[in-house]
Protein backbone atom coordinates (compact mmCIF):
# COMPACT_ATOMS: atom_id res chain seq x y z
CA UNK A 1 0.00 0.00 0.00
CA UNK A 2 1.18 3.68 -0.64
CA UNK A 3 1.61 5.82 2.22
CA UNK A 4 -0.42 8.93 1.81
CA UNK A 5 0.87 10.75 4.62
CA UNK A 6 4.30 9.23 5.96
CA UNK A 7 6.43 12.28 4.08
CA UNK A 8 5.13 14.98 6.17
CA UNK A 9 6.80 13.20 9.40
CA UNK A 10 10.06 12.17 7.66
CA UNK A 11 10.19 15.70 5.90
CA UNK A 12 9.84 17.18 9.30
CA UNK A 13 12.04 15.39 11.40
CA UNK A 14 15.16 15.56 8.68
CA UNK A 15 14.40 19.59 8.96
CA UNK A 16 14.64 19.27 12.60
CA UNK A 17 17.92 16.98 12.69
CA UNK A 18 19.67 19.57 9.92
CA UNK A 19 18.70 22.24 12.64
CA UNK A 20 16.86 24.24 9.87
CA UNK A 21 13.26 23.66 11.07
CA UNK A 22 11.81 27.63 12.15
CA UNK A 23 11.40 27.17 16.21
CA UNK A 24 8.66 29.95 16.69
CA UNK A 25 8.99 32.27 19.32
CA UNK A 26 6.13 33.77 21.24
CA UNK A 27 5.33 37.68 21.70
CA UNK A 28 3.20 38.19 24.62
CA UNK A 29 1.75 41.31 24.09
CA UNK A 30 2.38 44.25 21.66
CA UNK A 31 5.49 44.56 19.09
CA UNK A 32 6.79 47.61 21.13
CA UNK A 33 10.33 47.80 21.85
CA UNK A 34 10.23 46.09 25.01
CA UNK A 35 8.90 42.91 24.63
CA UNK A 36 8.30 39.90 26.12
CA UNK A 37 9.01 36.91 24.36
CA UNK A 38 8.96 33.35 25.49
CA UNK A 39 8.44 34.48 28.84
CA UNK A 40 11.71 36.86 28.80
CA UNK A 41 11.94 40.70 28.72
CA UNK A 42 14.01 41.76 25.90
CA UNK A 43 14.34 44.14 23.56
CA UNK A 44 12.78 44.15 19.74
CA UNK A 45 15.62 44.05 16.94
CA UNK A 46 14.34 42.60 14.38
CA UNK A 47 10.97 43.37 13.58
CA UNK A 48 9.53 45.38 10.49
CA UNK A 49 7.42 47.37 12.51
CA UNK A 50 10.32 50.53 11.61
CA UNK A 51 8.41 53.64 13.08
CA UNK A 52 6.49 51.93 15.86
CA UNK A 53 3.42 51.90 14.18
CA UNK A 54 1.98 49.17 15.16
CA UNK A 55 1.42 50.54 18.22
CA UNK A 56 0.71 53.93 17.69
CA UNK A 57 -2.23 55.38 19.77
CA UNK A 58 -3.80 56.97 16.85
CA UNK A 59 -3.61 53.44 14.58
CA UNK A 60 -5.43 51.10 17.75
CA UNK A 61 -7.74 53.25 18.18
CA UNK A 62 -8.75 53.46 14.39
CA UNK A 63 -9.33 49.86 14.67
CA UNK A 64 -11.04 49.87 17.30
CA UNK A 65 -13.64 52.54 16.64
CA UNK A 66 -14.03 50.59 13.03
CA UNK A 67 -14.75 47.15 14.74
CA UNK A 68 -17.58 49.00 16.03
CA UNK A 69 -19.12 51.11 12.81
CA UNK A 70 -18.20 48.73 10.47
CA UNK A 71 -18.14 45.11 12.53
CA UNK A 72 -15.14 42.26 12.84
CA UNK A 73 -15.19 41.22 9.12
CA UNK A 74 -15.99 42.37 5.25
CA UNK A 75 -18.29 39.91 4.60
CA UNK A 76 -16.92 39.28 1.02
CA UNK A 77 -14.27 39.99 -1.38
CA UNK A 78 -13.81 43.09 -2.98
CA UNK A 79 -15.72 42.85 -6.09
CA UNK A 80 -19.03 41.04 -4.99
CA UNK A 81 -20.02 43.12 -1.82
CA UNK A 82 -16.24 43.54 0.21
CA UNK A 83 -15.73 47.04 -1.14
CA UNK A 84 -16.43 49.31 1.93
CA UNK A 85 -16.27 52.98 2.13
CA UNK A 86 -12.76 52.49 4.45
CA UNK A 87 -11.18 50.55 1.74
CA UNK A 88 -11.51 53.02 -1.27
CA UNK A 89 -10.60 56.05 1.00
CA UNK A 90 -7.67 54.57 2.07
CA UNK A 91 -6.68 54.17 -1.45
CA UNK A 92 -7.70 57.60 -2.10
CA UNK A 93 -5.47 58.28 0.76
CA UNK A 94 -2.33 56.28 0.00
CA UNK A 95 -2.49 57.69 -3.62
CA UNK A 96 -1.92 61.30 -2.45
CA UNK A 97 0.67 60.12 0.26
CA UNK A 98 2.53 58.65 -2.66
CA UNK A 99 2.24 61.01 -5.29
CA UNK A 100 0.52 58.64 -7.60
CA UNK A 101 -2.71 59.32 -9.87
CA UNK A 102 -3.96 55.94 -8.46
CA UNK A 103 -3.47 53.05 -5.21
CA UNK A 104 -5.11 49.57 -5.10
CA UNK A 105 -4.67 47.58 -1.82
CA UNK A 106 -4.38 44.29 -1.79
CA UNK A 107 -4.67 41.69 1.51
CA UNK A 108 -1.22 41.24 1.50
CA UNK A 109 2.16 41.80 -0.37
CA UNK A 110 2.55 38.34 -1.07
CA UNK A 111 -0.84 38.44 -2.69
CA UNK A 112 0.25 42.06 -4.97
CA UNK A 113 3.38 40.27 -6.61
CA UNK A 114 1.64 36.32 -6.80
CA UNK A 115 -1.55 37.92 -8.30
CA UNK A 116 0.26 40.75 -10.49
CA UNK A 117 2.94 39.75 -11.75
CA UNK A 118 1.05 36.74 -13.71
CA UNK A 119 -1.33 39.18 -15.17
CA UNK A 120 1.42 42.06 -16.24
CA UNK A 121 3.68 39.72 -18.10
CA UNK A 122 2.55 36.22 -20.21
CA UNK A 123 3.61 34.10 -23.24
CA UNK A 124 5.76 36.17 -26.00
CA UNK A 125 6.82 38.06 -22.91
CA UNK A 126 10.07 38.23 -20.85
CA UNK A 127 10.56 39.43 -17.16
CA UNK A 128 13.56 40.16 -15.95
CA UNK A 129 14.56 40.08 -12.30
CA UNK A 130 17.24 40.80 -9.81
CA UNK A 131 18.63 37.58 -8.65
CA UNK A 132 18.25 38.44 -5.25
CA UNK A 133 14.00 39.73 -5.34
CA UNK A 134 11.94 38.88 -2.36
CA UNK A 135 10.21 35.06 -2.50
CA UNK A 136 6.63 36.52 -3.54
CA UNK A 137 8.15 37.88 -6.49
CA UNK A 138 9.67 34.64 -7.49
CA UNK A 139 6.68 32.96 -7.25
CA UNK A 140 4.40 35.63 -9.28
CA UNK A 141 7.66 34.99 -12.16
CA UNK A 142 6.71 31.66 -11.79
CA UNK A 143 2.92 32.00 -12.06
CA UNK A 144 3.69 33.73 -15.66
CA UNK A 145 3.87 31.62 -18.81
CA UNK A 146 6.60 34.42 -20.05
CA UNK A 147 10.44 33.75 -20.28
CA UNK A 148 12.20 34.61 -17.60
CA UNK A 149 15.89 36.21 -17.30
CA UNK A 150 17.83 36.96 -14.10
CA UNK A 151 20.61 39.73 -13.34
CA UNK A 152 23.04 39.89 -11.03
CA UNK A 153 22.27 41.54 -8.16
CA UNK A 154 21.74 45.51 -8.17
CA UNK A 155 23.82 45.69 -11.16
CA UNK A 156 22.57 47.38 -14.03
CA UNK A 157 25.27 47.24 -16.74
CA UNK A 158 24.30 43.12 -16.33
CA UNK A 159 20.61 44.24 -16.77
CA UNK A 160 21.40 46.44 -19.84
CA UNK A 161 23.34 43.15 -20.92
CA UNK A 162 20.46 40.83 -20.71
CA UNK A 163 17.95 43.13 -22.03
CA UNK A 164 20.36 44.07 -25.14
CA UNK A 165 19.87 39.99 -25.78
CA UNK A 166 16.32 40.55 -25.19
CA UNK A 167 16.26 42.79 -28.45
CA UNK A 168 17.66 40.40 -30.26
CA UNK A 169 15.07 37.92 -29.83
CA UNK A 170 13.34 36.34 -32.65
CA UNK A 171 10.18 36.41 -32.64
CA UNK A 172 10.23 39.82 -31.00
CA UNK A 173 8.96 39.95 -27.41
CA UNK A 174 5.67 41.41 -27.23
CA UNK A 175 6.62 43.06 -23.55
CA UNK A 176 9.37 43.53 -21.32
CA UNK A 177 9.06 43.70 -17.19
CA UNK A 178 11.90 44.80 -15.30
CA UNK A 179 11.29 43.72 -11.22
CA UNK A 180 13.29 44.46 -8.85
CA UNK A 181 13.02 44.93 -4.38
CA UNK A 182 13.59 48.03 -3.84
CA UNK A 183 15.63 47.75 -0.15
CA UNK A 184 16.95 44.29 -0.27
CA UNK A 185 15.64 42.88 3.18
CA UNK A 186 18.77 40.42 3.59
CA UNK A 187 21.55 42.90 3.16
CA UNK A 188 19.58 46.51 3.22
CA UNK A 189 21.12 47.58 0.27
CA UNK A 190 18.84 49.93 -1.94
CA UNK A 191 18.45 48.72 -5.73
CA UNK A 192 19.79 51.28 -8.30
CA UNK A 193 16.40 52.35 -9.52
CA UNK A 194 17.27 55.65 -11.15
CA UNK A 195 19.76 53.80 -13.69
CA UNK A 196 16.85 50.95 -13.89
CA UNK A 197 14.35 53.52 -14.52
CA UNK A 198 16.50 54.81 -17.19
CA UNK A 199 16.75 51.39 -19.24
CA UNK A 200 13.30 50.17 -18.78
CA UNK A 201 13.00 53.68 -20.60
CA UNK A 202 15.38 52.94 -23.57
CA UNK A 203 13.85 49.47 -24.42
CA UNK A 204 10.47 50.54 -24.17
CA UNK A 205 10.64 48.10 -20.30
CA UNK A 206 7.89 48.53 -17.99
CA UNK A 207 9.45 49.02 -14.34
CA UNK A 208 8.20 47.09 -11.21
CA UNK A 209 9.58 47.80 -8.03
CA UNK A 210 8.45 46.11 -4.78
CA UNK A 211 9.23 49.21 -1.90
CA UNK A 212 8.45 46.83 0.98
CA UNK A 213 11.07 48.28 2.96
CA UNK A 214 11.51 51.15 1.51
CA UNK A 215 8.22 52.79 2.42
CA UNK A 216 8.25 54.46 5.99
CA UNK A 217 11.71 54.87 5.78
CA UNK A 218 13.71 55.92 2.08
CA UNK A 219 11.96 59.23 0.29
CA UNK A 220 10.54 62.55 1.37
CA UNK A 221 8.53 61.72 4.84
CA UNK A 222 8.76 58.18 4.42
CA UNK A 223 7.15 58.49 0.68
CA UNK A 224 9.44 55.60 -0.69
CA UNK A 225 12.19 54.43 -3.45
CA UNK A 226 10.26 56.31 -6.23
CA UNK A 227 10.62 59.44 -4.22
CA UNK A 228 13.95 59.30 -3.31
CA UNK A 229 15.52 59.06 -6.56
CA UNK A 230 13.09 61.68 -7.86
CA UNK A 231 11.74 59.58 -10.25
CA UNK A 232 8.25 59.77 -12.06
CA UNK A 233 5.68 57.42 -12.66
CA UNK A 234 6.33 57.51 -16.39
CA UNK A 235 9.93 56.01 -15.12
CA UNK A 236 8.79 53.23 -12.66
CA UNK A 237 4.93 52.78 -13.99
CA UNK A 238 4.71 50.33 -10.97
CA UNK A 239 5.60 50.93 -7.06
CA UNK A 240 4.30 47.81 -4.69
CA UNK A 241 4.58 48.21 -1.14
CA UNK A 242 3.13 46.51 2.16
CA UNK A 243 1.33 47.55 4.77
CA UNK A 244 2.90 45.05 6.67
CA UNK A 245 6.07 46.62 7.70
CA UNK A 246 6.76 50.47 8.17
CA UNK A 247 2.80 51.06 8.24
CA UNK A 248 2.86 48.62 11.23
CA UNK A 249 -0.45 46.68 10.20
CA UNK A 250 -1.02 44.22 7.42
CA UNK A 251 -1.83 44.91 3.59
CA UNK A 252 -0.30 44.98 0.18
CA UNK A 253 -1.16 47.91 -2.38
CA UNK A 254 0.46 49.29 -5.81
CA UNK A 255 0.67 52.70 -7.37
CA UNK A 256 0.57 53.95 -10.36
CA UNK A 257 -0.97 55.23 -12.95
CA UNK A 258 -5.38 54.83 -13.02
CA UNK A 259 -4.66 52.45 -15.92
CA UNK A 260 -2.60 50.46 -13.88
CA UNK A 261 -5.00 50.14 -10.72
CA UNK A 262 -7.88 49.30 -13.85
CA UNK A 263 -6.28 46.86 -15.42
CA UNK A 264 -4.86 45.20 -12.06
CA UNK A 265 -7.97 45.04 -9.88
CA UNK A 266 -9.51 43.53 -12.93
CA UNK A 267 -6.73 41.11 -13.54
CA UNK A 268 -5.70 40.20 -10.00
CA UNK A 269 -6.54 36.78 -9.05
CA UNK A 270 -5.68 36.93 -5.34
CA UNK A 271 -7.04 40.61 -5.50
CA UNK A 272 -10.99 38.53 -6.94
CA UNK A 273 -11.08 35.94 -4.91
CA UNK A 274 -9.68 36.24 -1.91
CA UNK A 275 -11.86 38.17 0.84
CA UNK A 276 -10.91 41.81 1.53
CA UNK A 277 -9.70 43.47 4.65
CA UNK A 278 -11.85 43.22 7.22
CA UNK A 279 -12.74 46.91 8.64
CA UNK A 280 -10.47 47.28 11.53
CA UNK A 281 -7.36 46.32 9.02
CA UNK A 282 -8.40 49.20 6.50
CA UNK A 283 -9.10 51.74 9.06
CA UNK A 284 -5.52 50.83 10.68
CA UNK A 285 -3.97 51.02 7.65
CA UNK A 286 -5.65 54.75 6.87
CA UNK A 287 -4.75 55.57 10.11
CA UNK A 288 -0.76 54.87 9.65
CA UNK A 289 -1.00 57.11 6.54
CA UNK A 290 -2.40 59.79 8.35
CA UNK A 291 0.27 59.63 10.65
CA UNK A 292 2.93 59.43 8.24
CA UNK A 293 1.90 62.21 6.38
CA UNK A 294 1.41 64.24 9.86
CA UNK A 295 4.40 63.06 12.17
CA UNK A 296 7.33 62.91 9.42
CA UNK A 297 9.51 63.15 13.22
CA UNK A 298 9.34 58.90 13.13
CA UNK A 299 11.31 58.29 9.91
CA UNK A 300 13.94 61.02 11.26
CA UNK A 301 14.42 59.06 14.78
CA UNK A 302 14.39 56.01 12.72
CA UNK A 303 17.49 57.25 10.86
CA UNK A 304 18.96 59.15 13.78
CA UNK A 305 19.43 55.74 15.90
CA UNK A 306 20.13 54.12 12.79
CA UNK A 307 23.30 56.06 12.01
CA UNK A 308 24.50 55.86 15.58
CA UNK A 309 23.93 51.98 15.50
CA UNK A 310 26.21 51.61 12.21
CA UNK A 311 28.61 53.78 13.38
CA UNK A 312 29.00 52.28 16.90
CA UNK A 313 28.93 48.73 15.33
CA UNK A 314 31.54 49.41 12.50
CA UNK A 315 34.06 51.11 14.65
CA UNK A 316 33.88 47.64 17.36
CA UNK A 317 34.49 45.95 14.26
CA UNK A 318 31.26 44.17 13.07
CA UNK A 319 30.96 43.53 9.94
CA UNK A 320 28.18 45.55 8.31
CA UNK A 321 27.53 44.46 4.76
CA UNK A 322 26.64 46.50 2.09
CA UNK A 323 23.80 48.08 4.08
CA UNK A 324 22.60 51.41 3.24
CA UNK A 325 19.28 51.62 5.51
CA UNK A 326 18.03 50.40 9.13
CA UNK A 327 18.14 46.84 7.56
CA UNK A 328 21.80 46.10 9.26
CA UNK A 329 23.38 42.75 9.05
CA UNK A 330 25.89 41.97 11.20
CA UNK A 331 28.05 38.83 9.37
CA UNK A 332 29.98 36.79 11.46
CA UNK A 333 30.18 33.88 8.79
CA UNK A 334 29.29 30.54 10.07
CA UNK A 335 25.77 29.57 11.16
CA UNK A 336 27.24 28.50 14.08
CA UNK A 337 28.09 31.72 15.12
CA UNK A 338 25.36 33.34 13.88
CA UNK A 339 22.87 30.85 16.48
CA UNK A 340 25.41 31.23 19.25
CA UNK A 341 25.60 34.95 19.04
CA UNK A 342 21.73 35.30 18.68
CA UNK A 343 21.42 33.02 21.74
CA UNK A 344 23.90 35.16 23.72
CA UNK A 345 22.52 38.44 22.47
CA UNK A 346 18.59 37.21 23.93
CA UNK A 347 20.20 35.70 27.28
CA UNK A 348 21.40 39.71 27.50
CA UNK A 349 18.00 40.99 26.30
CA UNK A 350 18.35 41.73 22.38
CA UNK A 351 15.92 39.95 20.59
CA UNK A 352 17.85 39.27 16.52
CA UNK A 353 17.68 36.25 15.18
CA UNK A 354 20.13 34.55 12.91
CA UNK A 355 19.59 34.01 9.17
CA UNK A 356 21.77 31.65 8.09
CA UNK A 357 22.36 29.24 4.98
CA UNK A 358 20.46 28.35 2.68
CA UNK A 359 18.79 32.02 3.32
CA UNK A 360 22.35 33.29 2.51
CA UNK A 361 25.57 32.07 1.86
CA UNK A 362 27.30 29.65 4.08
CA UNK A 363 30.08 31.81 4.65
CA UNK A 364 27.69 34.79 5.45
CA UNK A 365 25.20 33.85 8.19
CA UNK A 366 24.34 36.78 10.06
CA UNK A 367 22.23 38.40 12.69
CA UNK A 368 19.73 40.60 10.68
CA UNK A 369 18.78 44.19 13.31
CA UNK A 370 16.41 46.16 11.89
CA UNK A 371 16.05 49.61 13.58
CA UNK A 372 12.57 50.59 15.26
CA UNK A 373 12.14 54.81 15.93
CA UNK A 374 10.21 53.37 18.53
CA UNK A 375 13.35 52.98 20.63
CA UNK A 376 14.99 55.44 23.05
CA UNK A 377 18.55 56.50 22.98
CA UNK A 378 19.48 54.65 26.11
CA UNK A 379 17.64 51.43 24.03
CA UNK A 380 19.65 51.61 21.19
CA UNK A 381 22.54 51.92 23.40
CA UNK A 382 21.70 48.83 25.21
CA UNK A 383 21.88 46.94 21.98
CA UNK A 384 25.29 48.07 21.06
CA UNK A 385 26.82 47.26 24.69
CA UNK A 386 25.10 43.49 24.34
CA UNK A 387 26.28 43.35 20.86
CA UNK A 388 30.21 44.39 22.16
CA UNK A 389 29.70 42.06 25.03
CA UNK A 390 28.72 38.74 23.07
CA UNK A 391 30.52 39.72 19.94
CA UNK A 392 33.72 39.34 22.73
CA UNK A 393 32.61 36.57 24.98
CA UNK A 394 32.35 35.15 21.39
CA UNK A 395 35.42 36.30 19.46
CA UNK A 396 33.85 38.03 16.57
CA UNK A 397 35.26 41.13 17.32
N1 LIG B 1 8.14 41.89 -0.64
C1 LIG B 1 9.17 41.98 0.21
C2 LIG B 1 10.46 42.57 -0.28
C3 LIG B 1 9.03 41.55 1.54
O1 LIG B 1 10.07 41.64 2.40
C4 LIG B 1 7.79 41.02 1.97
C5 LIG B 1 7.56 40.55 3.38
N2 LIG B 1 8.50 39.69 3.89
C6 LIG B 1 6.75 40.93 1.03
C7 LIG B 1 6.96 41.39 -0.25
C8 LIG B 1 5.43 40.38 1.41
O2 LIG B 1 4.68 41.33 2.09
P1 LIG B 1 3.50 40.91 3.05
O3 LIG B 1 4.08 40.64 4.40
O4 LIG B 1 2.60 42.09 3.03
O5 LIG B 1 2.86 39.70 2.46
Amino acid sequence: MRDAVGFLRAEYDELVRADLDWKLRVLAGPSAPWCDIDGKRVLMFCSNNYLGLSNHPKVKAAAVAAVQSHGAGSGSVRPIAGTMDLHVELERRLARFKQAEASLVYQTGFATNAGLIPQLAGDGDLIVSDELNHGSIIDGVRLSKADKAVYKHGDAADLARVLDQAEAHAPAYRRLLVITDGVFSMDGDIAPLDKIAKLGRDHGAMVYVDDAHGEGVLGDGGRGIVSHFGLSRDEVQVEMGTFSKAFGVVGGHISGSRDLVNFAYNKSRTWLLSGSHPPAVAAACLAAVDVLEHEPEHVERLWSHTRRFKKAMAALGFDLGRSETPITPVIVGESRSAKALSQRLYELGVFALPIVFPMVAKDKARIRTIMNAALSEDDVQFAIAAFEKAGRELKLI
